[in-house]
């Protein structure tokens, strides 16, 4: 089964059509029906690592400062209560612990879904990013992951590479400014190139700038943890920058995704852009 990580930037990106969502639909549509989505996402960022086990998880709606109609998006997929087992075995000795009601479905994971596989019938399970954890935990709990793969099970990291609210300037729609730049060209560098050196980013110049918080980057370690467990080369999905200081670059693993996504160039939106002047993406 595929694996894929999904620069997933502002939650409008769960209703627009952009070149960014239309490379996310173009990846759903080209894998074979998975048993389940196991989800780690930036937006589960809490002091323990831990899975969901509902069987029918919650949309959250983790953010404020969006339109009504953001609020009222609704992703009822089943969740797979069996899945947290599994992976338990997968990753021993490290310790998951199994969520019954605290999560759900949160916007990282639904934002993508919502286009990847819009009628929601596939499970969708989510592992939690443990904030006490170094990288190199990280690295090496995604690794350990990679025989769910086997088991038709789709793992999805959802975050951005490069992600600073406070140097976020709206009206900069399609740009990225220089150092974003750089530390995005390094981190592709080292996926495509070096998926087990991924922890070196840590010591590139602009890490401080690119992740001044690790929750919306750690993604991407549990996917190239998954590449070099893989030993395979993962591929850019699609790639850009969106109000300076997000990246929106997207990996996939295993994956043949049609080169529609590419084609398209910076299509318009279907809906226009908003620009909450508060608000946390
Ligand atoms: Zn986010």
């Amino acid at each position: 089964m595929p694996a894929a990580f999904i620069g997933h930037g502002s939650p409008m990106n769960a209703l627009e059509l952009n070149r960014f969502t239309t490379a996310w639909r173009d990846f759903g549509g080209s894998v074979r029906r998975p048993r389940a989505v196991l989800a780690i996402s930036a937006h589960w960022y809490i002091n323990a690592t831990a899975v969901t086990t509902m069987t029918s998880p919650r949309t959250i709606h983790d953010f404020y400062g969006f339109p009504e109609e953001l609020f009222a998006v609704d992703y009822p997929a089943p969740g797979l209560p069996e899945l947290a087992e599994e992976i338990a075995d997968v990753v021993h000795p490290t310790w998951v612990g199994a969520d019954v009601d605290s999560w759900g479905i949160d916007h990282g994971t639904w934002s993508v879904l919502n286009h990847a596989f819009p009628d929601a019938s596939i499970p969708v399970v989510q592992l939690s990013i443990n904030a006490d954890r170094p990288l190199d935990y990280h690295l090496d709990l995604g690794a350990r992951l990679a025989p769910l793969r086997a088991e038709n099970i789709l793992i999805l990291g959802s975050g951005n590479i490069v992600h600073n609210l406070a140097s976020m300037q709206w009206q900069l729609a399609d740009e990225g400014f220089d150092w974003a730049q750089r530390f995005d060209d390094a981190a592709r560098t080292q996926m495509l190139h070096g998926p087990d050196g991924f922890g070196r980013l840590a010591g590139h110049a602009d890490f401080d700038a690119a992740v001044p918080t690790p929750d919306h980057f750690l993604p991407s370690v549990y996917f190239a943890g998954l590449a070099a467990a893989a030993n395979e080369a993962a591929d850019v999905l699609v790639d850009g920058y969106t109000f300076g200081s997000l990246s929106m670059t997207s990996y996939t693993l295993g994956a043949s995704v049609p080169e529609s996504a590419e084609e398209q160039g910076t299509a318009a939106s279907a809906l226009p852009h908003t620009s909450p002047a508060d608000s946390n993406i």
